[in-house]
């Protein structure tokens, strides 16, 4: 349950807060645009959020500077030498045109290949690329969802891969459903493995409260390490507090 949203102002900054059934302050910070939001519990009022979001400040602007250097490299040609990540390794990208079917191989550890038809341009360059990326994590995913369910104890009646701006993961809890960001192709796979773990703890518990950290800690007691690699990416962007 959740009451509807308001803003207060931090020094210079705007934040979004919201009124919600939880036990503890929660912080985002959201690409693009650094939007800066906290979830706050019924009983937490304007002023206690304030003195948090000031605790936080450093923070805060830290992932905002962090999105603004992203949006700037964001803008990719998909042309030769470029960088590009899979399972967590930067590789040199290799673009070869050809006639024939497009297709993509990796070759030596360094580099990809993206073999395209002569004249294709960076959209269709882009396509390829994404195409490649998505079987290649739809193949990772199920050995994990088959791995984890006799260790969670829920069976994942449905799962996904589509790009989400903001979320590594998510998942719908009366569907036992999970959708996972194609970007977790390109992290490392014990990324990809806390994320599924993440989500299928969900099934169990709905929100990051003590009870769901305290799965997390028994299932996989190195969960923080994770979680911290992937805020170091590219998608990061948010802290629990509890
Ligand atoms: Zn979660």
């Amino acid at each position: 349950m959740s009451t509807e949203g308001h803003q207060i102002t931090v020094n210079d900054l705007v934040i979004d807060v919201v009124r919600k059934d939880i036990k503890n302050l929660h912080l985002a910070v959201y690409p693009p645009d650094g939007r800066v939001r906290v979830a706050a519990p019924l009983l937490v009022d304007d002023e206690a959020v304030r003195l948090y979001a000031v605790s936080k400040l450093a923070w805060i602007r830290r992932q905002q500077a962090k999105f603004e250097r992203q949006e700037r490299q964001s803008a990719r040609e998909y042309v030769t030498g470029e960088s590009h990540y899979y399972r967590g390794r930067r590789y040199l990208l290799n673009v070869v045109y050809h006639d024939g079917p497009p297709r993509v191989a990796l070759r030596n550890n360094t580099r990809i290949d993206l073999i395209v038809r002569t004249g294709s341009e960076a959209a269709k360059r882009e396509q390829v690329l994404l195409e490649w990326y998505r079987r290649k994590l739809k193949e990772a995913i199920p050995p994990l969802i088959a791995k984890w369910e006799p260790v969670v104890g829920v069976e994942v009646a449905e799962w996904g891969v589509r790009r989400m701006k903001t979320k590594w993961g998510t998942c719908n809890v009366e569907a036992r459903r999970i959708w996972l960001n194609l970007e977790l192709a390109k992290t490392s796979p014990h990324c990809l493995e806390y994320i599924i773990v993440h989500e299928m703890v969900h099934l169990l518990e709905r929100n990051h409260t003590d009870r769901f950290v305290a799965y997390m800690n028994r299932f996989m007691p190195q969960w923080k390490l994770y979680r911290d690699e992937l805020n170091r990416g590219p998608l990061a962007h948010e802290t629990w507090e509890y």
